[in-house]
């Protein structure tokens, strides 16, 4: 790749198809696919080394993102760990190389020796149709295991390796679940719960839980995860199939009230021109929630759409509050977990937006 005065600017892997046609992986030249997987290799390396850093301090965790694409430059791969199975996402043509993924996981293996057994590979279709892709399904690229059990800051979940949402489960929100959990009281309200992240960091601290999702398949897999730490004696979770937008309103009609508040929702805004829609969805779901909360209550309101900026998030919730008539404290301004590192020069690589609020 060279600029208009044949200036190098390094080397791109190259997409006949995307909106993206070059994403950068080296600022030197590189001679041949030997030198490029080589490359790869290396940088598989030092993901693998960063992680294990940030990791040998957390509590009883065993799952964490290993590779994020542009941030630990190997654009397009995803590569998540689950205990002892890895979970491999290839977003682009190039990371869709047969050569590359098996280098990928080689090198992997060879980190992480012994530590894992298994690794799948997550397809996102429509991700394969914008790249042109042929159509592929999910599927284990080496190893037999396809289920195991993880654990997130002391909590046990279960694995299924060809099933559920993203490669499996919501790891950007780990440390959000602890920070989540360390204000979290009385009576609490997980919305969009999906496997039970929220609701079962909150349920160490809280004196029930009503825990809320549209999909059954993730209700019942978030109901097998609380039988998994019935050794702590959590309380009672109530796991409710139910559209939050309608459930709120009858809590609302009801005059319900609860201490604690999660809003997960999933990503409003997928593109830019669905930005307004997007913020009146989320001012809707923020105001309906801190109308329902008492003074010292706290709301945990997050946004995993790009295309909603922090400010804009913030603007949302300062309107939400004043026309519930709340005053509210922002204790946190938190994004995703560390290792999901953003990239400065790339803003796509940043998020997630999680806010931790108290009503005065
Ligand atoms: N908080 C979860 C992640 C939530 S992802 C965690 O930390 O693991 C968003 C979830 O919202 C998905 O599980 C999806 O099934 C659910 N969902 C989407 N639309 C919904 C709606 N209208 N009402 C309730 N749940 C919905």
């Amino acid at each position: 790749m060279r600029d208009e005065r044949g200036k190098l600017l390094g080397t791109a892997l190259y997409s006949s198809a995307s909106q993206i046609a070059l994403r950068l992986i080296s600022q030197e030249p590189l001679a041949n696919d030997a030198e490029l997987i080589s490359l790869i290799r290396q940088r598989v390396t030092q993901a693998v080394a960063y992680r294990r850093q940030l990791l040998a301090a957390a509590t009883n965790t065993n799952a964490c993102r290993l590779i994020y694409s542009e941030a630990d430059s190997l654009p397009g791969l995803i590569v998540d760990r689950y205990a002892d199975i890895l979970a491999l996402q290839a977003l682009t043509q190039a990371m869709d190389r047969e050569d590359i993924k098996h280098a990928v996981l080689q090198q992997l293996f060879t980190e992480l020796d012994g530590e894992v057994v298994s690794a799948v590979e997550r397809i996102e279709p429509r991700i394969r149709e914008l790249e042109q892709l042929p159509p592929a399904s999910s599927r284990l690229l080496s190893g037999t295991k396809a289920a195991t059990v993880y654990g997130l800051n002391g909590v046990r979940f279960h694995y299924d390796a060809l099933a559920g949402q993203k490669t499996g489960a919501f790891l950007d929100q780990r440390e959000n679940y602890a920070a989540a959990e360390a204000y979290a009281h009385g009576r609490a309200l997980d919305m969009f719960c999906y496997q039970g992240g929220f609701a079962l960091h909150l349920a160490r601290r809280c004196d029930s839980i009503t825990a809320v999702d549209s999909s059954r398949p993730a209700l019942e897999a978030a109901e097998q995860n609380a039988a998994l730490n019935v050794q702590e004696a959590l309380p009672e979770i109530e796991w409710m199939e139910a559209n939050a937008f309608d459930l709120l309103k009858d809590y609302s009609a009801a005059s319900r009230q609860f201490e604690t508040i999660v809003l997960d929702p999933p990503a409003f805004a997928k593109s830019k021109r669905s930005l307004d829609a997007a913020m009146s969805g989320y001012k809707e779901l923020n105001l309906r929630a801190l109308k329902m909360l008492p003074p010292g209550g706290i709301l945990v309101t997050c946004s995993c759409s790009y295309h909603v900026s922090e400010t804009a998030f913030q603007q949302m919730l300062m309107a939400a509050a004043a026309d519930a008539g709340k005053r509210l404290w922002l204790l946190e301004k938190r994004g995703q977990a560390r290792d999901h590192p953003s990239l400065l020069s790339v803003p796509e690589t940043s998020y997630l937006k999680c806010f931790i609020c108290r009503v005065v």
